[in-house]
């Protein structure tokens, strides 16, 4: 399936993008767009904190709006970890707690726009085990396989983690993969961390687009 990406899409792109070439990606009803973790505990003023974690909810409604008007389907991971999660330092963990199902730090931030049809995500819900990817333990692959998805664009918190994840899973079960670079920020733990994941990101096959190389 990628192959027939590359000579369509991807490659055209990497000519786009160092040509100047106007060649654009057009959106159609096979594709998806993955919004990963948009959640209030990932802003800026949340729990875990995303520096600029808010800057991707106005650039991830431009995207919306264009998938909303091809019929691609949209789909919104979320975290949502019982009250005493495996992640969380008080349980063993590595991260403050965050993301407690129901509760406001869990809910999608509230300028998403996310349209009713959305379809919801919900990963590491059992306490024992946490998920970065928005594929891991959910029916993910199952849905996008059954709506014969064939790309995804992935986009959201936080880069060097969740998004990720998220995409080098989509990668591995051969979709065609979108990292949507303008959407995106990362938590940095360690200086390099972002940069990192994209480097990653883009030697596994993903291709990184912002707003502009879609029509
Ligand atoms: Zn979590």
């Amino acid at each position: 399936m990628c192959y027939i990406f590359l000579s369509d899409f991807g490659v055209g792109v990497i000519i786009f993008k160092k040509q100047g070439v106007s060649m654009k990606i057009r959106v159609s009803k096979n594709d998806a767009l993955i919004v990963v973790d948009v959640q209030n505990d990932f802003m800026p003023w949340g729990a875990l904190p995303v520096p600029d974690g808010d800057k991707v909810v106005p650039v991830l409604n431009q995207y919306i709006q264009i998938f909303v008007e091809r019929g691609a389907s949209i789909f919104a991971s979320r975290d949502w970890h019982p009250e005493r999660h495996s992640s969380f330092k008080p349980y063993g963990g590595t991260w403050p707690v965050h993301c407690v199902r129901n509760t406001e730090g869990a809910m999608f931030h509230k300028d998403l726009k996310l349209p009713k049809d959305t379809y919801i995500i919900s990963k590491a819900t059992t306490e024992d085990k946490d998920a970065y990817s928005a594929f891991d333990g959910t029916n993910l692959v199952n849905i996008l396989n059954e709506r014969g998805i064939k790309r995804v664009f992935v986009g959201g918190l936080a880069t060097d983690y969740c998004v990720k994840a998220t995409v080098l899973d989509a990668l591995r079960n051969d979709f065609c993969t979108f990292f949507l670079e303008d959407a995106s920020r990362g938590v940095e733990v360690q200086k390099g961390d972002v940069e990192k994941a994209i480097e990653t990101m883009l030697l596994n096959g993903a291709v990184s687009v912002t707003l502009k190389d879609l029509k």
